[in-house]
């Protein structure tokens, strides 16, 4: 992002902000509640346009675009507030998100001819692979309403995968996750990086995002305050301060 401003009325949530990640790299976004992470977000994923600055992916403008034409450039989220197909189950939750890779429109999912059926089987395979991945396949014929909440996130995350992203955006993943579950979403975000997706983390717990990222990005009150390695950002005073008030993200790490 170039000098990117989201306003809301009188409220600057994101305030001129130029960040840039590197493809293959996990990067990591923290800062206290409010400080406009999740507008920052919602400005890469097309669901707010900028009221100032660009957005920049793989060297083309996108800023503006809508949300499904975002994601057919490359770029997947997760919801902070869990958003599934309650009434779906876990495997149709994760085939809508073919939607954006498929050319078969409705007269041919009536009227299917060789290319749909041939479609709809790779959607299949492609949604049970990515289940498997995130540990969902025995929740396939589930409804996702009757999923547990760490389950329900990584039917979040397994849905972003099924749309083929280049670039991963998880806001607070961890949420609502026992330790145990914390440790294999580590693992996850890892073997998900190590499929060539660049991943962009928004994540409170330091026992989360300090060990998985490369590089972390602090904002603080919609501004950038710090950026650089783990290591770097927990010795930044300006952080130290900001952080969840002093001395706690030392505490935690
Ligand atoms: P974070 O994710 O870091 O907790 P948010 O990006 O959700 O922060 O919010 C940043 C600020 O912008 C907050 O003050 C929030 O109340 C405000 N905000 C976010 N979305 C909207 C909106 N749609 N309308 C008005 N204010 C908003
Ligand atoms: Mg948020």
């Amino acid at each position: 992002t170039t000098g990117v401003t989201k306003r809301f009325g009188g409220l600057v949530a994101v305030n001129d902000v130029s960040l840039e990640v590197e493809e293959g790299e996990i990067r990591g976004l923290i800062g206290p509640n409010g400080s406009g992470k999740t507008t920052f977000i919602n400005m890469l994923s097309g669901i707010y346009s900028p009221s100032e600055g660009q957005v920049i992916f793989r060297g083309s403008s996108i800023s503006g675009l809508k949300p499904y034409a975002v994601t057919a450039r490359g770029i997947a989220r997760t919801f902070q507030t869990i958003r599934l197909f309650p009434q779906l189950t876990v495997l149709e939750n994760v085939k809508v998100a073919r939607h954006c890779r498929t050319a078969s429109g409705l007269l041919r999912c009536i009227v299917p001819n060789q290319l749909t059926k041939q479609e709809e089987r790779k959607t299949e395979e492609k949604a049970l692979a990515m289940l498997d991945l995130v540990g969902l396949l025995d929740e396939k014929d589930n409804l996702a309403k009757n999923l547990a909440h760490g389950q329900r996130r990584l039917l979040e995350i397994a849905r972003a995968m099924a749309s083929d992203p280049a670039f991963l955006l998880l806001d607070e993943p961890g949420a609502g996750m026992n330790p145990s579950e914390k440790d294999s979403l580590v693992d996850l975000i890892q073997r998900i990086n190590a499929m060539d997706v660049t991943v962009f983390l928004i994540e409170h717990d330091m026992k989360v995002v300090m060990p998985l990222v490369d590089r972390v990005t602090v904002f603080n009150f919609g501004k950038k305050i710090a950026e650089g390695t783990p290591d770097e950002v927990r010795e930044d005073e300006k952080v130290i301060e900001a952080y969840l008030g002093r001395r706690d993200i030392n505490a935690q790490g």
